[in-house]
């Protein structure tokens, strides 16, 4: 098999023994005769992997009791829709606008009542995370929402906006479990998978037991409501069975490498190697502001687009695919998730320094 390394910003890589754990289970799991794709998701061992799923990552993310976890369909996007249905009792929420994922929030939620953008950074294309100040949130605002990892732009919030009695709701599709987090400055928390934990079809939704209540609107549909989920278990229609199971290896895959503070150490080591680079190179530059930049997506450019085509060409012959940036915004990405090895970091490296010699000064 060819070696490649994928920096795709989703669907992204996967470790790689979990994918053949996967594989040596594929035609029969644990001696069932069935595979996990074939399985009634009523039977017992397919509960007995959504619990451990479930157990792995609570104890994976230290998620406490008080908070429900939900196993959903629908994607992160369909997220931006059931947070407002199902949280805005006032009608009232504020935004804070990072980036392309939480304007497509924002505009979803202005379908269901008044929305205030507390804050936005779109004057200089997303390139930073804005201040805010609580004190402007009007009075009876139901939630406060962040994208706290803006995966087209490279940048990450550095602290969160807590306030008392309101719920800060997030999308960490692009940063949860990177790092260690605590779960209880959070109301609502949702990732869809293909990001940074397992293969698409699944999205993750933590949330506080006391924020789960009757829909604000009696007309929400039963399936977007949140208690319906809480209620059945993530049961009360069939779940995207295999995409859960192959999120539980990845859990369990990071139990055993020494938990979330391990990975954060050496996605660490990956993304400083990478922004080391790019802050001395005479090509190559880093488009996120320092003090805001992103462990896990790392956008680039060389300030010339047929340069940037050039360099993606070059590396997509050694190896290295998925580099183009997003279209919105063109250049390179680099996305260096949880699977990705130091050693991409390196090939990666390696092929901007000789690109650099072949193409030199400007
Ligand atoms: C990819 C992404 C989404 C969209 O996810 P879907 O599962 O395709 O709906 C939303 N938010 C963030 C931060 C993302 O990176």
């Amino acid at each position: 098999m060819n070696q490649i390394f994928n920096f795709s910003a989703g669907p992204a890589m996967l470790p790689k023994q979990v994918l053949e754990e996967a594989q040596k289970e594929l035609c029969d799991y644990k001696g069932c005769g069935m595979s996990v794709m074939e399985m009634s998701h009523r039977s017992d061992l397919f509960r007995m992997i959504l619990e451990e799923t479930e157990q792995t990552l609570r104890t994976l993310a230290n998620i406490p009791l008080e908070y429900d976890v939900l196993f959903l369909q629908g994607g992160a996007s369909l997220q931006f829709a059931m947070v407002p249905m199902n949280f805005m009792k006032h009608g009232k929420a504020a935004y804070i606008l990072t980036g392309h994922w939480a304007k497509k929030a924002y505009q979803e939620a202005k379908k269901f009542g008044n929305v205030q953008v507390l804050a936005s950074s779109e004057d200089e294309q997303f390139s930073y995370i804005p201040e805010w100040n609580l004190a402007d949130i009007s009075n009876n605002t139901d939630y406060i929402y962040i994208c706290e990892n803006n995966t087209i732009y490279g940048t990450k919030f550095t602290t969160l906006p807590n306030i008392n009695d309101k719920p800060l709701v997030a999308d960490v599709s692009s940063c949860f479990l990177s790092e260690p987090i605590d779960v209880t400055k959070y109301g609502l928390l949702f990732a869809g998978a293909q990001k940074n934990i397992g293969p698409a079809g699944v999205t993750i939704v933590i949330v506080r037991k006391d924020l789960i209540r009757e829909a604000v609107l009696p007309e929400i549909p039963t399936l977007l409501r949140y208690k319906t989920h809480v209620d059945a278990h993530s049961l009360y229609h069939t779940p995207p069975c295999y995409s859960i199971y192959m999120c539980g290896k990845v859990f369990l895959w990071l139990l055993h490498i020494g938990g979330l503070e391990a990975i954060q150490y050496y996605n660490q080591k990956k993304a400083m190697r990478l922004y080391d680079y790019l802050d001395h190179s005479r090509i190559f530059k880093g488009t996120a502001q320092r003090a805001y930049r992103s462990l896990m997506n790392v956008p680039f450019i060389t300030g010339n687009s047929n340069m940037d085509a050039l360099f993606i060409q070059k590396a997509k012959e050694h190896g290295l695919e998925n580099l183009k940036g997003h279209r919105l915004v063109g250049g390179m990405r680099a996305s260096i998730y949880n699977a990705m090895p130091m050693e991409g970091i390196e090939a990666l490296l390696a092929c901007m320094n000789q690109f650099e010699k072949e193409y030199g000064v400007k």
